[in-house]
């Protein structure tokens, strides 16, 4: 079912794809990207919805990784099953907290989608999707978090081996738009990898 507002296609058929107004949990890419906080004990927004669809293993499992590797730094990624979601695993990543725009706060975020990919590939994971990370209780101005996450997601995709599709799942219609526009803008300039962009009707 195509139920995507618009998508970026590559040369090589790989698709990024924007949804919404969409809840992730719901989502049946083979991962999902949960916006955690640096203790992977679960919160509010798009992170305790995660923890209260996929059930308590997926806290066990983060417990476990804090206790072997300690808390998670901002602009890191691990992975763990999806315990009941229909998602097999769950990508946990935690954003920047926005405090006026430092250029070492677009490069945390940016390293959020990158890392992201790399262990979804890393795992052989074909589709995953992602939430608007930091642009909630994070508080990231959510045009300019578009603009790096659409950016990096079509700068990285392109050189994946396993990941062919990237969904960003947007809650709600005004996120999406912004997705949308950042997308689109994207697809005008000069690109190495001839992307095409498509709205739907
Ligand atoms: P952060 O702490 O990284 O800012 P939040 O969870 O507070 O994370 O917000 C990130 C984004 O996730 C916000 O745009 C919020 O509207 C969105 N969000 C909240 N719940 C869901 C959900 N179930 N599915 C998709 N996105 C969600």
């Amino acid at each position: 079912m195509s139920d995507f507002s618009a998508r970026l296609t590559f040369a090589n058929g790989k698709a990024i794809e924007f949804v919404g107004p969409a809840d992730i949990t719901k989502e049946t890419t083979e991962a999902i990207v949960n916006a955690a906080n640096s203790s992977l004990l679960g919160g509010g927004g798009v992170d305790g919805a995660i923890h209260r669809a996929g059930g308590p293993s997926i806290l066990e499992e983060c417990k476990r990784i804090v206790a072997k590797v300690g808390k998670l730094p901002p602009g890191k990624a691990v992975l763990t099953t999806g315990g009941r979601l229909a998602a097999k695993y769950v990508v946990h990543t935690v954003g920047p907290i926005y405090s006026g725009g430092k250029r070492r706060e677009s490069e945390t975020l940016a390293s959020c989608y990158r890392e992201s990919l790399r262990i979804a590939d890393d795992h052989g994971i074909r589709s995953l999707s992602f939430p608007s990370i930091s642009t909630g209780a994070y508080l990231y101005p959510i045009a300019d978090a578009a603009e790096v996450a659409v950016k990096v997601v079509a700068n990285e995709l392109p050189r994946t081996t396993d990941v062919h599709l990237v969904r960003f799942i947007l809650f709600g219609v005004s996120d999406r738009d912004t997705y949308v526009a950042a997308a689109e803008r994207l697809s005008q300039h000069p690109n190495p990898n001839s992307v095409i962009f498509e709205k739907a009707p």
